[in-house]
């Protein structure tokens, strides 16, 4: 039976967390002399001499309408990769603790783990790029806090089969975070319907990708309400800058224009493949519901040397286990496909 005491941290239940100026008065005044700010304002057309709103109210309102979750089961990160980081400091004792990854995947939860001295126990997935259940039922002991499952999968491309995702979570008493950063370029239903239904559930999404936002950094965690209250415990007071909460608001009214460009992605995606089928030096094109493909060659560092001579920079995965040979290519508008077919052509002639 999952119980969230039994995975905290001893020193996060009792810690007694950081109470800034905005935390301890809330509401409209005249003059604010509490948070030791310049009074004056800020040598720039607009103003940030104020700390900006440590629980990004107004951002999750609007979140909370999107995606029809409310605003207390949505964290607010310094892009996902700060979710990613707390979750460690929250859940797992360095040096005893582990989490289980399943390679190939997104890196940084294998860095986040290092940086915080938590063992990484990796279980590949299959050749079909899913779940190995059994080397992960195999893998887990009771030291096991966190399972990291990226659904559609980075760099890989595909989902992972829900109901696999469903077992872990019924089964596993430690939390499953499924990390949605790619979800709205996928048909695949999300997970963060299912709040209610799992208490070990955690999920992550980005406004870095569909949404176009990849510089202001802003990222988000679904989950309990206990467990929003914990990240919200461990996080810096103002994880979350007040240029990026205006930006990221106004950007959220723009629904139409991210619909639009997810769509063009997903025929651009697909008219990629077919041209890149004809080529020689491509091997396999892994089916994708993401916003880029990876594709098996005979020669990666070649076709990246000659790429990048010409401008143009791919991700080289051919390194990575169960990847060898593969580069990773973003999606980019139609007139940069076309540059891309365009250099590959010149690439094998
Ligand atoms: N998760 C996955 C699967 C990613 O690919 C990335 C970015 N490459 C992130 C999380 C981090 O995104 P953010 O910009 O929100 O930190």
């Amino acid at each position: 039976m999952f119980e969230l005491k039994n995975i905290l941290r001893e020193n996060i239940k009792n810690l007694k967390p950081y109470s800034s100026a905005r935390d301890e008065f809330q509401g409209e005044a005249s003059v604010y002399l509490d948070a030791n700010e310049n009074a004056f304002g800020s040598p720039l057309e607009q103003n940030y001499n104020r700390y900006p709103d440590p629980m990004q109210y107004a951002v999750k309102k609007r979140l909370s309408d999107i995606k029809g979750v409310p605003p207390r089961n949505i964290f607010l990160g310094n892009g996902s990769d700060e979710a990613i980081d707390i979750l460690f400091r929250s859940f797992c004792n360095p040096g005893t603790d582990n989490v289980i990854l399943v390679p190939p995947t997104y890196g940084m939860y294998e860095v986040s783990a290092n940086i915080n001295d938590v063992e990484t126990r990796k279980v590949n997935l299959t050749d079909e790029y899913q779940l190995n259940m059994e080397g992960i039922a195999e893998a887990i002991d009771k030291n096991t806090k966190l399972i990291f499952i990226c659904s559609p999968n980075n760099p890989t491309g595909n989902s992972i089969h829900r109901e696999d995702i469903e077992t872990l979570l019924t089964n596993f008493n430690g939390l499953v975070v499924v990390d949605e950063a790619y979800i709205n370029f996928s048909r695949q239903k999300t997970f963060i319907q299912e709040l209610t239904e799992y208490a070990n559930l955690v999920v992550l999404q980005t406004l870095s990708k569909a949404w176009g936002l990849a510089a202001l950094r802003v990222g988000m965690a679904f989950a309990s309400e206990e467990i929003i209250e914990v990240m919200n415990k461990v996080k810096p007071p103002y994880n979350v800058n007040e240029a990026s909460q205006q930006l990221a608001l106004q950007a959220l009214q723009n629904v139409e224009q991210v619909n639009q460009w997810i769509k063009e992605t997903l025929s651009e995606r697909d008219q990629l493949v077919l041209n890149l089928k004809a080529f020689d030096f491509v091997l396999e094109i892994y089916p994708s519901d993401a916003n880029f493909i990876l594709v098996k060659t005979t020669d990666a560092k070649g076709i990246y040397n000659f790429l990048v001579s010409h401008g143009i920079i791919v991700r080289d995965r051919s390194k990575v286990e169960l990847c060898e040979g593969a580069l990773r290519f973003t999606i980019g508008t139609p007139e940069e496909n076309k540059t891309l077919l365009n250099t590959l052509k010149e690439y094998q002639a």
